[in-house]
């Protein structure tokens, strides 16, 4: 007889086993990973494995997975599109939830754009200029989700997501959900309600105007041209790496310390723009801290300016 058989293994099932059919049952089985390489879903390619890896479909599963998560007190982590994040080499030993995959339902009523967390951030400002209503341009390059751009008050030129944002739906650790007002979701500059308090942004509802598409569409192309000339789009990154310090602009400062091109592995400081870190081939979640810290060493040992990383670092470092 195979000596797999079950009804001679006498071993109970591990509780990471348990975890797995729990949320297979919830998910279906081809929506829990195991082992998944989460370099293949950040922008940077770096990290190591997920433990458990699980993409649920719509918000009802989204909630009794974190609810099950809870109850078991299991790490979890939730995903955008990781276009914000480093993940250690040696992975995450918890539960990875990606809300980006299937958290896709966008709709527009009037002025209003209401997205589910995972909807990209590309896509809705496109299908809001193609229906002539002007609010998003700004985001129109930056390659997360909805949830990840409010957790960190996404922005670029002069707009951000707080200028737009009427309504979000979040759920509380305590398992509530609640739908929170601009004011309520106290943005500040690359800040929010959602990261101070590790809440998970469920949905979201968008006050946009009209405005003539051409106007829309000629700022757009404006910001993806200036991103094209400044920005290096070609490589592997998280786009910039660190806030802007008071007064300065951390790209001049690392460029005014010598540090352009700066490189550790695969890891280097882009040439093309300082404030980037790019992976130029094999680089590596270690790598990219080293190059972080040094430059950090350098720009306050040379300026007395403290660089504060504006990407995140999941897992052990
Ligand atoms: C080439 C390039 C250019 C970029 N340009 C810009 C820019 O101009 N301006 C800018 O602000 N950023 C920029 N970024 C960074 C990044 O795209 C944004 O920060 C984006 O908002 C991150 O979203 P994400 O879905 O990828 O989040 P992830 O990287 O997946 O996650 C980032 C954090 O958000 C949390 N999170 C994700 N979804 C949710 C949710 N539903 N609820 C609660 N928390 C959640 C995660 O847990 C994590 O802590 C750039 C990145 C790249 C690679």
């Amino acid at each position: 007889m195979d000596s797999s058989d079950s009804s001679h293994n006498t071993e109970p099932p591990h509780p990471q086993e348990l975890l797995c059919q729990a949320l297979a049952e919830i998910v279906g089985e081809e929506n829990v990973l195991l082992k998944e390489p989460l370099a293949k879903h950040t922008t940077f390619k770096v990290g190591g494995p997920a433990a458990l890896f699980v993409i649920p479909s719509g918000i009802n599963q989204t909630q009794a997975i974190l609810d099950l998560l809870s109850e078991q007190g299991a790490p979890s982590f939730i995903l955008g599109r990781g276009s914000d994040l480093v993940v250690s080499d040696e992975g995450f030993p918890g539960v990875v939830v990606d809300l980006s995959q299937q958290l896709t339902d966008v709709s527009v009523e009037g002025t209003e754009l209401v997205a589910q967390a995972g909807v990209s951030l590309i896509d809705a400002s496109e299908m809001a200029a193609a229906l002539s209503l002007s609010g998003l341009e700004f985001a129109c390059g930056i390659p997360g989700t909805i949830g990840g751009a409010i957790y960190m008050n996404a922005g670029a030129y002069e707009g951000c997501i707080a200028d737009v944002l009427k309504t979000a739906t979040v759920r509380f650790a305590d398992g509530t959900v609640h739908t929170l007002t601009n004011e309520e979701l106290n943005f500040g500059y690359r800040m929010s309600k959602v990261r101070a308090e590790k809440l998970c942004v469920l949905s979201a509802t968008f006050e946009l105007t009209t405005a003539p598409f051409e106007k829309i569409r000629a700022k757009m192309e404006d910001y993806t041209r200036r991103r094209e000339e400044k920005q290096p789009l070609d490589l592997p990154s998280a786009g910039s790496v660190f806030k802007r310090p008071p007064g300065y602009f951390a790209g001049k400062l690392i460029g005014d310390a010598g540090l352009s091109g700066f490189r550790i592995g695969g890891i280097q400081v882009s040439e093309k723009h300082n404030g980037f870190i790019v992976n130029v081939g094999g680089g590596t979640a270690s790598e990219v801290l080293a190059v972080v810290k040094h430059v950090q060493a350098e720009v306050r040992k040379q300026f007395g300016v403290e660089l504060e990383p504006e990407i995140q670092f999941l897992g052990s470092f």
